[in-house]
């Protein structure tokens, strides 16, 4: 069991629960440190902020998770300690959820051409106030028969190789970074292990500010973490992670605080911050 936490979603992406049901989750389970990283998003926050005055032995970091695509892969970038009240950063983020409906309507387009209509109104239903996201589409397709489990719409209709895969818009791992990095934050390469060609990437997006990546993830087994560990040190990255904890209700889901980095990292990740660590964001 893990103290920090930095992965986890709530219903202001494709998470399950609400940002008030994940705090209270969080505060039971015992974590000291937790981030909400919702894709393309910072709307849970506020709420979360309110929920965990009840806790207070734990610390709220803002986060975020923005999605890029690396031609050969998608690879998602994490941000920590964000000034993440920014108009112009709250500009940018909106214009990302509207690039997401559009690529869902996409994805249900394909899928009603292989066969599989969906009404989109039930897409957004899944959604609610939150960014919409391939998981959403997938609840629609499961609640219409068409696959058993969330995990079987990716596998066969939703994944980047899947026949209903439409692409996203064109944001670089780079441009991430500095995005991040423009708002005072620290940069977090997320789940490594699905980048292809990683060392180029690291390479890139290091050159750029990159702070760390993910070494603790979800599922990975300690030999994953020992690898990915040395990665990190070769390029000088911290060793950050989390749970990636969305309440999908899948039998093998990870919850908050079942794997993550050592306290001290977020101390580091917070010295590594754009404006140093003088006066990061944590509320
Ligand atoms: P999107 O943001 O629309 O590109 O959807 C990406 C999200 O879908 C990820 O952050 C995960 O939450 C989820 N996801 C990706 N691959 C799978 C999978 N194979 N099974 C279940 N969920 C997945
Ligand atoms: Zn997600
Ligand atoms: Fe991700
Ligand atoms: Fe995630």
């Amino acid at each position: 069991m893990a103290t920090v936490d930095l992965h986890l979603h709530t219903t202001a992406s494709d998470g399950r629960l609400s940002p008030t049901e994940l705090v209270k989750l969080l505060g039971e389970r015992g974590l000291r440190i937790a981030s909400i990283t919702d894709h393309d998003s910072t709307e849970g926050l506020s709420e979360a902020y309110v929920a965990k005055e009840q806790f207070p032995d734990l610390r709220l970091i803002p986060g975020i998770e923005l999605s890029t695509e690396a031609g050969d892969s998608e690879i998602h970038v994490l941000g920590y300690f964000l000034d993440w009240k920014d108009r112009e950063f709250q500009r940018v983020l909106s214009g990302f959820r509207e690039g997401r409906v559009g690529r869902g309507r996409a994805m249900v387009n394909r899928l009603e051409e292989l066969g599989l209509p969906l009404e989109w109104e039930r897409v957004l239903h899944f959604a609610g106030d939150g960014a919409v996201g391939r998981p959403h589409i997938a609840l629609a397709m499961v609640e219409k028969g068409y696959v058993p489990g969330v995990k079987d719409a990716f596998d066969l209709y939703l994944g980047r190789d899947g026949p209903a895969y439409v692409d996203r818009q064109k944001l670089s791992p780079v441009d991430a970074v500095g995005i991040i990095r423009g708002v005072g934050g620290a940069a977090v390469l997320a789940h490594p292990s699905y980048v292809k060609n990683l060392d180029a990437h690291l390479v890139r997006m290091k050159d750029a500010g990159l702070a760390g990546m993910e070494v603790y993830y979800s599922h990975y087994p300690p030999k994953t973490v020992r690898k990915l560990r040395e990665i990190a040190k070769r390029f000088d990255l911290l060793p950050c992670g989390g749970s990636d904890y969305h309440a999908l209700g899948q039998d093998d889901e990870r919850l908050p605080g079942h794997i993550g980095p050592p306290e001290e990292v977020v101390e580091a990740l917070r010295a590594r911050c754009a404006r140093g660590a003088a006066s990061p964001t944590e509320d």
